[in-house]
């Protein structure tokens, strides 16, 4: 039986981390870390996402602003409003939620937040400082997944690691994060001939497609460690991951579940995001 990855203890205890830090930070430059999160347009699914950023926030101690902006935001005011964020003096972190309105260019919005305030490690020179091993700021969500795979006690040195889905935010920073950590990295994607033969290889599975119950119990190599990171609504509405939890648990030696794995840790790493940020400012 796999035993469960507590995806929402470990955000706990991440958070607490946080906390700490922030206090002690204060202490020693007399100020707190700030993290600004911008919202662009109504979409539900993001507000809920930007609300528990700025809860988890506000349980570290830290400053935050939310920005919420309406729909029909231009991209032109939308970029001003990330300059002068740029340019405030008291903001150490900018993030941008997620999807944009169709009429705004995504990629100029995040090429727009200065590298140093990126918390969300999506600006290109973050991306390039991963694939190159320089100093970075690690995506969220793909850093997440390293400290729930830590804290099963299981080493990923060595290790078959295979990575379904091969996204710029997802996939492929949490392939280069395993491959920083020595494991032998698979990665799979729509046009993989066949998956299972793949997901056999794995002694850690990563799935990150978005497609519900898309990797089941016999698509795994028995005593894997599974982490879900998909999200998806079922028929029932009820929020569930890519992995069909039910045939996998009885397989895997660990397994996330979704909800109260993956998600709970991205928001946590934004926290430590948004320290390193401030910190590599502070220390400038
Ligand atoms: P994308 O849609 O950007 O990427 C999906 C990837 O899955 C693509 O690389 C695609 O392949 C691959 N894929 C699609 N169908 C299949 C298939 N049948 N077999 C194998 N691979 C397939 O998604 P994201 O990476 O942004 O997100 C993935 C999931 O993770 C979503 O459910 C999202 O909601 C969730 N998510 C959760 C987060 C959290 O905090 N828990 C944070 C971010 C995302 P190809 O490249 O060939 O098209």
């Amino acid at each position: 039986m796999g035993k469960i990855i507590d995806g929402k203890a470990l955000s706990a205890a991440v958070k607490d981390e946080a906390r700490a830090k922030v206090e002690e930070l204060e202490a020693r430059f007399g100020r707190k870390p700030c993290l600004c999160v911008i919202i662009v347009g109504e979409n539900p699914a993001s507000q809920v996402y930007v609300r528990n950023k700025v809860k988890a926030a506000a349980y570290t101690g830290m400053d935050s602003r939310l920005i919420e902006m309406p729909a029909d935001t231009t991209e032109e005011t939308l970029l001003e409003q990330i300059k002068a964020l740029n340019e405030d003096p008291a903001v150490d972190g900018v993030l941008v939620q997620l999807p944009l309105p169709k009429h705004i260019d995504e990629e100029k919005v995040i090429d727009a937040i200065a590298r140093e305030k990126d918390v969300d490690g999506f600006h290109p020179g973050n991306v390039s400082g991963l694939w190159l091993g320089k100093d970075c700021i690690v995506p969220c969500t793909p850093a997440g997944v390293i400290r729930l795979i830590d804290s099963t006690g299981v080493s990923i040195q060595g290790k078959t690691a295979v990575v379904v889905g091969r996204s710029n935010i997802v996939g492929k920073p949490v392939a280069k994060l395993l491959l920083d950590r020595n494991a032998t990295v698979v990665i799979a994607h729509s046009r993989t001939a066949d998956l299972g033969a793949v997901t056999r290889l794995a002694d850690i599975l990563v799935v990150a497609v978005g497609k519900a119950g898309l990797v089941t119990g016999d698509m795994l190599k028995p005593g894997t460690v599974v982490i879900d990171v998909g999200m998806n609504r079922n028929a029932e509405g009820k929020l569930c991951g890519d992995v069909d939890f039910a045939s996998c648990e009885p397989v895997a030696s660990w397994i996330t579940p979704v909800p109260g794995g993956v998600g709970p840790m991205t928001i946590a790493m934004l926290m430590q995001n948004t320290i390193s940020c401030y910190l590599s400012r502070m220390q400038e």
